[in-house]
């Protein structure tokens, strides 16, 4: 994985996306990579988008504000981490979509952000489908009625779901936790009529399993970018 560049690494997540997507007949211009870079330089991330990478997902505000204004690329910047009240207003000026909305107070939040900046914030609701109280996140039982309070905010856009799953050394063992949130989108697609085409699941050990299960976007930082600085 430390043999070659950042473009020999994104041949080859490319190619066992590919793979992915054939053995679970997807297309693979459903699944669209998201470039994690945390601890990682403006440099690499410039490198990245002349690689061809589209989205970059930060989960650090502070990383974020700091990084974004030195990169040239032309790319999108997705929040993928927990948000804290005091620093919606900050990602609705930084990013292009939120992964990871963890509670009804953020929702609100960003959609009263949105509101004074006359926009429309696409997000995922992240949910804490193993349980683990580690974890942030919606419990499965908590998003009907998340849902319903969603049709009152006009400038989210609820397009899916997201999810962290345990850590596992073995990929398989997660599977499970991605076939749920699966069947949890279908479920709650048929029940609240939004349409929740999206699933954000998948890191760098475990995002072949995820496509196969559904992932629309892969979130990957160690398998393109090789090892952090300090994260
Ligand atoms: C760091 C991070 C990733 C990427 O993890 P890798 O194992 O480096 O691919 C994905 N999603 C979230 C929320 C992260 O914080």
């Amino acid at each position: 994985m430390e043999n070659g560049g950042l473009q020999d690494r994104l041949e080859m997540i490319k190619s066992k996306l590919a793979d992915a997507c054939g053995r679970s007949g997807r297309n693979e211009s459903d699944v669209e990579i998201v470039a994690v870079a945390k601890g990682v330089g403006y440099e690499a991330v410039d490198e990245a988008v002349a690689a061809g990478i589209g989205i970059i997902g930060e989960n650090r505000i502070q990383e974020a504000a700091q990084k974004i204004p030195l990169c040239t690329g032309r790319v999108e910047w997705h929040m993928i981490g927990h948000l804290q009240s005091n620093k919606v207003r900050n990602a609705v000026g930084l990013f292009s979509m939120i992964h990871s909305v963890d509670s009804l107070k953020i929702l609100r939040l960003i959609n009263e952000a949105c509101v004074e900046e006359g926009r429309t914030m696409p997000v995922c609701l992240e949910v804490n489908v193993s349980g683990e109280a580690s974890k942030q996140g919606f419990a499965p039982v908590e998003v009907p009625a998340v849902l319903e309070q969603c049709r009152g905010l006009m400038n989210v856009d609820v397009l899916g779901l997201m999810t962290i799953p345990p850590f596992t050394e073995d990929p398989e063992g997660v599977r499970p936790y991605f076939r749920k949130l699966r069947e949890l989108r279908d479920e709650w697609s048929a029940s609240s009529g939004f349409e929740l085409g999206g699933l954000s699941m998948g890191m760098s050990n475990d995002f072949e399993v995820a496509i196969e299960e559904g992932a629309t976007w892969v979130r990957l930082g160690r398998l393109l970018f090789g090892r952090r600085n300090g994260c």
